[in-house]
C-alpha cells in the first residue's frame, strides 16, 4: 500500500502528536480521517499468491491491528509492536518463545495472573521463575549462567506501588546476555517509557490505561530488535491469541487521548493521596508522586516529569472491616476490580485481586487487610477528594462502632 500510513506523524514529534496522528492514515479510497474497521477475515488475491493489498488473513494481519501496533510502538519508543487478545495473552506469547529449561528472574510483586502464569503454566512447559522482593540487589546472584533468559519487572508493583529501577537492573541482565522484560500497564507509555532505561520489551494490559474507558480486553508488547520481531510475530500467528479488528479500533481511539487522562489522574490522585496523607485515620499512603514515598528518587528518574500516574493505595484505621465499608460508602469511586479507565475505581486487595496469596505472603509484600486500592479516573480532583474524605470518616466511624 502506498497510503501515507502515519498521516505525517514523525518519531521526533512530541507524546500528543504521536498519540493522535501515529498509525492513523486517512482512508485511501474515501479520504476519511477515521480507519474504517475492517472486519473481514480474508482478503482477495488476484492470482495465485498475489493478495490484492498487504493483508491475506485475519489472524496474521489486518488494517485496525497494524494501525494500532504503529501507534503503540511509537509512544513506546519502540521499532515494533504486537498486539495480543489480552495482557494475559502477551505474558503468555513472551513466555512461550523461551525454550524448555529456561529459567526466569522475576519481581514477587507481579500482577496475580501473572503469577498465576509463572507457577502453574510456564513450569508445566519447563520454564521456571525465582521470585525476588529485592531485585535490584539479588539480580546477579539469582542469574543461573545459560540457564536464565529473562529477567521480569512490574514497576510501579501493585497495589503497594513500589518501584524498580529498569536501569540498575538491565545493566546486570546485559552483562549476561539476558532480555529484560518490563510491565508498563500501570504508569502508560505517557508517564514512562521503559526502553529508554534499558528494557529490551515492554508489555501492557491494553485493557488498563491504553484503552482507557474499561470496554476492551487486549495486551501489546513492544521492542526493538529485528530477532524478536521474527520470534513473537510467529508465535503471534501460531498461537493466535490475537484481538480482534473492533477491538483494536476501539483501542486505538481510546489511545489517542492518553495522554490528556494520564495527566488528570495523576492530578487527581495527587490531591487525594495528600488528603489522605493528612487526615488521622490513615495510616500510609503508597503513591510514587509525593514526597513520602520511599523511591521517589526512581520516580523522578524514570516517570515523565516525575509524574505518579493514577493509581495509588493506603492502609484505613480500623481495620479490613473499615477498609470493606470505605468501599461501600463511596459514591465517586466504583467497588471494583481493575483500572486505568476514565472512572475512578477502589477495591481491597486482600479480599479481591490478591485474596488468592498467603496471608504471610500477602503481608510480608505490604498487603495488609486494612489496605486500599484507588484507581483516580478523569472526573474533578475536588470531588474524588471529597468523596475519599466522607467515606474515610464514615467508614472510621462505623468500624468503631461496632467494635473493631
Ligand atoms: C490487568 C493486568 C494484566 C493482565 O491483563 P489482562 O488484559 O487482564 O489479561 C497484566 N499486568 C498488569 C499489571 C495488569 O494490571
Amino acid at each position: 500500500m502506498t497510503a501515507d500510513k502515519t498521516n505525517g506523524a514523525s518519531h521526533s514529534q512530541n507524546f500528543g502528536t504521536l498519540a493522535v496522528h501515529a498509525g492513523a492514515p486517512h482512508d485511501p479510497t474515501t479520504g476519511a480521517v477515521i480507519a474504517p474497521i475492517s472486519l473481514s477475515t480474508t482478503y482477495a488475491q488476484t492470482s495465485v499468491g498475489n493478495p490484492v493489498g498487504l493483508y491475506e488473513y485475519t489472524r496474521s494481519s489486518n488494517p485496525n491491528r497494524d494501525n494500532f501496533e504503529e501507534a503503540v510502538a511509537a509512544l513506546e519508543h519502540a521499532k515494533y509492536a504486537l498486539a495480543f487478545s489480552s495482557g494475559s495473552a502477551t505474558t503468555a506469547v513472551v513466555l512461550q518463545s523461551l525454550a524448555a529449561g529456561s529459567h526466569v528472574v522475576s519481581v514477587s510483586d507481579v500482577y496475580g495472573g501473572t503469577h498465576r502464569y509463572f507457577t502453574k503454566v510456564a513450569s508445566a512447559h519447563g520454564v521456571h521463575v525465582t521470585f525476588s522482593p529485592t531485585i535490584e540487589q539479588d539480580v546477579e546472584d539469582l542469574i543461573r549462567p545459560n540457564e536464565t533468559k529473562l529477567v521480569w519487572i512490574e514497576t510501579p508493583s501493585n497495589p503497594t506501588l513500589g518501584l524498580v529501577d529498569i536501569e540498575k537492573v538491565a545493566a546486570v541482565a546485559h552483562r549476561h546476555g539476558i532480555l529484560v522484560v518490563v510491565d508498563n500497564t500501570f504508569m502508560s507509555p505517557y508517564v514512562q517509557n521503559p526502553l529508554d532505561h534499558g528494557a529490551d520489551i515492554v508489555v501492557h494490559s491494553v485493557t488498563k490505561y491504553i484503552n482507557g474507558h474499561s470496554d476492551v480486553l487486549m495486551g501489546v508488547a513492544a521492542f526493538n530488535s529485528d530477532s524478536l520481531k521474527e520470534r513473537l510475530s510467529f508465535l503471534q500467528n501460531a498461537i493466535g491469541a490475537v484481538p480482534s479488528p473492533f477491538d483494536c479500533w476501539l483501542a486505538h481511539r481510546g489511545l489517542k487521548t492518553l495522554h490528556l487522562r494520564a495527566r488528570e489522574a495523576t492530578t487527581n490522585a495527587t490531591s487525594v493521596a495528600k488528603a489522605l496523607e493528612a487526615s488521622p485515620h490513615v495510616l500510609a499512603v503508597n503513591y510514587p508522586g509525593i514526597d513520602s514515598h520511599p523511591h521517589r528518587a526512581i520516580a523522578i528518574k524514570q516517570h515523565r516529569n516525575g509524574m505518579g500516574g493514577g493509581m495509588l493505595s493506603f492502609r484505613i484505621q480500623g481495620g479490613q472491616k473499615a477498609a470493606h465499608l470505605f468501599c461501600q460508602y463511596t459514591k465517586v469511586f466504583t467497588l471494583a476490580e481493575s483500572l486505568g479507565g476514565v472512572e475512578s475505581l477502589c477495591e481491597v486487595p486482600s479480599s479481591m485481586t490478591h485474596a488468592g496469596i498467603p496471608k504471610d505472603q500477602r503481608e510480608a509484600a505490604g498487603v495488609f487487610d486494612d489496605l486500599v486500592r484507588m484507581s483516580c479516573g478523569v472526573e474533578d480532583a475536588e470531588d474524588l477528594t471529597a468523596d475519599a474524605l466522607q467515606a474515610l470518616e464514615k467508614a472510621v466511624a462505623a468500624s468503631q462502632q461496632n467494635g473493631a
